[in-house]
């Protein structure tokens, strides 16, 4: 079969169970051999001011990963200077791996604003979208990337829609806790919380 690589994406501030469980339920639904999590340096459409160092990201994101040998970790966006835009890493993943069959795992929410996205149409063409619903978010009827990309592309987008578990956790609602002292141990992993206390995060 030929390889696939699929990568998923996000400034992971911080990474949660609702990340790892769909990650987990997507490899398996897919039968991938990995998939790779790639925290970015800040995506231009999000606000900066609670975003965590990437290295404490990136470091979460390692800690995570380690919990399933399906789970691996890049620093490739991190690596270069922002702006970063899932287009350049694709191509980048491209040039690494050129026989393989590239796929882009995003959640729900991002699928809404997909149209939105630096040459989210050449994204279309490189990678095939895999969309994980996301609790409280309507997918569909996607008209604004039906009518960029066609409606072969966009039908296939929506039969790539994964039934994958709802999962009611964000990075938002962890900060939010965090900033008021409260626990969050239900929401991210035993050694991601630990990491979160001893650096003093989102305080
Ligand atoms: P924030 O609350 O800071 O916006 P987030 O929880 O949405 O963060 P991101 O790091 O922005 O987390 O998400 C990375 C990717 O994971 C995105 O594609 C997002 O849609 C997806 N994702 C995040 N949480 C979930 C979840 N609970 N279920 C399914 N997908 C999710």
């Amino acid at each position: 079969m030929r390889e696939r690589v699929a990568m998923f994406g996000g400034t992971f501030n911080p990474i949660h169970r609702g990340h790892v469980t769909v990650a987990r339920a997507v490899v398996e639904r897919l039968d991938l051999s990995r998939l790779v999590l790639m925290p970015s340096a800040g995506p231009p459409h999000k606000s900066s001011e609670e975003l965590a160092p990437a290295e404490d990201r990136l470091a979460m994101c390692r800690l995570a990963a380690a919990e399933d040998s399906h789970l691996a970790v890049s620093d490739l966006e991190l690596r270069r200077p922002p702006p970063s835009y899932t287009v350049d890493t694709l191509a980048e993943l491209h040039r690494e791996h050129p026989a393989a069959e590239l796929l882009l795992v995003i959640g729900a929410d991002m699928l809404r604003d997909f149209h939105l996205w630096r040459r989210f149409d050449e994204i279309a063409r490189r990678a095939r979208l895999i969309t994980l619903p996301r609790p409280g978010v309507t997918i569909g009827p996607l008209a604004e990337l039906r009518r960029a990309l066609g409606d072969a592309a966009a039908e296939q987008i929506l039969r790539d829609v994964q039934d994958t578990p709802l999962v009611d956790i964000s990075s938002t609602e962890i900060r939010r806790r965090l900033a008021a002292g409260r626990p969050v141990d239900d929401l991210v992993s035993e050694a991601v919380a630990r990491y979160i206390v001893e650096h003093g995060l989102y305080r």
